[in-house]
């Protein structure tokens, strides 16, 4: 299935532009997500708008945000509070970059490197379209043969992308919540030659973000696995 593969300069143009870290553009103050673990502001993690690359609703602005205080907090879950991802639509930004609250006497949040992704690549993921729902369930992509299941024996440019179906970790299809995969972040990217980390995905993990369309209102979460 066709994937895009984002490619990265250090630093971002100011602006809506696609990046990861930084600080986000134009997000009302008052949507800078709280951690639910730790009640302290979380780190911005991306912002990512709508995109032939990206499959969001026209004008939707993807918002991406995980804590990373300390490393206590279960920034890892889906459901735990630690994370957040969201769409906002363009009309509801403003025009600046917005700075993280405060922690009270701790300051603001660790701010993650801003990475501007300059254009995606399109290229194949490897997986048959038909057998695409056999990246959904454990055992059945546990059985799928290597060369589907994970085509570039887990090489890190394959690990970061929008579109098509998981490339999971070593572990397999472990966390899975509702929907389908959106874009996942890989702990690692490549910046002009080096690797850069993005944030504290557990040293060598891998951010997905998922999509319920379900509902009448697409529900996003972000998980990290191993
Ligand atoms: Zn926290």
């Amino acid at each position: 299935m066709i994937s895009h593969y984002p490619v990265f300069r250090f630093g971002a143009e100011p602006g809506l532009v696609p990046k990861l870290g930084g600080l986000p553009w134009g997000l009302p103050a008052r949507m800078w997500p709280i951690c639910e673990e730790c009640d302290r502001p979380m780190s911005h993690l991306g912002q990512l708008p709508a995109d032939a690359a990206l499959a969001l609703d026209k004008d939707e602005v993807l918002f991406l945000f995980k804590c990373e205080w300390d490393s206590v907090c279960s920034f890892w879950e889906h459901d735990g509070g630690a994370n957040a991802a969201f769409t906002v639509p363009r009309t509801a930004l403003g025009n600046g970059p917005t700075a993280a609250p405060l922690a009270g006497d701790e300051g603001a949040p660790v701010e993650l490197p801003e990475l501007g992704i300059t254009q995606w690549k399109a290229a194949d993921d490897g997986a048959p379209p038909e057998m695409q729902d056999d990246f959904y369930d454990y055992g059945r992509h546990n059985a799928l043969p290597d060369e589907i299941a994970h085509p570039h024996d887990w090489a890190g440019a394959w690990r970061t992308k929008s579109g098509g179906v998981p490339y999971w970790t070593a572990n397999g299809a472990q966390q899975l919540p509702p929907g389908r995969l959106l874009l996942q972040i890989d702990n690692w990217v490549e910046v002009d030659g080096a690797n850069v980390e993005v944030g504290n995905f557990c040293s060598d993990g891998t951010a997905y973000v998922f999509v319920d369309r379900s509902l009448a209102q697409p529900i996003y979460c972000m998980f990290i696995n191993r």
